[in-house]
């Protein structure tokens, strides 16, 4: 019989817990104030505000950033990498598109340890990005959760196509777009008939977006709807626009 696993020992993965204490890594690293168990001192509304202005200066700076002028931020830079190894605290869970794309750390003008992000094509939830935003929640104290769409989105693209020619697509992509299609239903059925088709996309892109917002909103475990109840969590939508770089936010209460 396997041994049943401790919570903590079940979230201690490399990818996301804290070092073992003592653990040493070499000469010169380490801020003690950003050791294991410290969570952002953000409020929701101040991680928001820090996502917007982020955003402005990605939409104005985009076409004179260099490598150079990247490895000059302090949130990219060797001294920031030591400073959280021993334990992060990113201030917003991210969920996003895997489209190419849209980088989120980029397009808001974020560094290392600041974003906790899930990400699939068409920026569904599923258990496992559940899972994943709820223990950011919960266990690193994360104050806002940021559904994030875009221009564009092959996924909801797809899902139209399910709506529109009943079209089907190999291997597990169908089950993969299946979430997303009570979007694309719900924007078909309120464009107007002569609605352009890229109109009819960005109303599911916007549509996919605020039921995920609405389903993390309204989901019966507590972990999620105490901190929000109790004004210490946010969950917001948002839509990114390919062509200018700006990020529109929407359901913001
Ligand atoms: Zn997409």
């Amino acid at each position: 019989m396997m041994p049943k696993l401790s919570r903590r020992g079940f979230l201690g993965c490399a990818c996301c817990a804290p070092l073992a204490a003592g653990m040493s890594l070499g000469a010169g690293a380490i801020a003690p104030a950003h050791a294991a168990g410290k969570k952002t001192d953000l409020t929701a509304d101040q991680a928001l505000q820090l996502l917007k202005e982020g955003n402005r200066k990605f939409v104005a700076d985009a076409p004179e950033q260099t490598a150079t002028a990247q490895s000059r931020d302090p949130q990219l830079n060797h001294e920031r990498r030591l400073e959280i190894a021993r334990g992060q605290t990113p201030f917003t869970v991210l969920v996003s598109c895997s489209d190419s794309r849209v980088p989120p750390e980029l397009l808001f003008g974020r560094g290392l340890g600041e974003l906790f992000i899930v990400r699939n094509a068409g920026n569904t939830v599923d258990t496992a990005a559940l899972g994943s935003i709820q223990y950011a929640v919960a266990e690193l104290g994360v104050p806002l959760v940021l559904v994030l769409g875009h221009e564009r989105c092959g996924a909801v693209d797809a899902a139209l196509s399910v709506v529109e020619k009943n079209a089907t697509f190999p291997g597990s992509i169908g089950q993969m777009i299946e979430p997303i299609v009570p979007a694309a239903l719900q924007a078909r059925s309120a464009a107007p008939a002569n609605t352009n088709r890229d109109d009819v996309l960005d109303m599911a892109v916007r549509e996919n977006v605020k039921r995920v917002v609405t389903r993390l909103r309204t989901a019966s475990e507590p972990i999620l709807l105490d901190p929000l109840k109790a004004g210490k969590l946010r969950i917001v939508g948002a839509r990114y626009d390919l062509d200018d770089g700006s990020v529109d936010f929407f359901m913001e209460s």
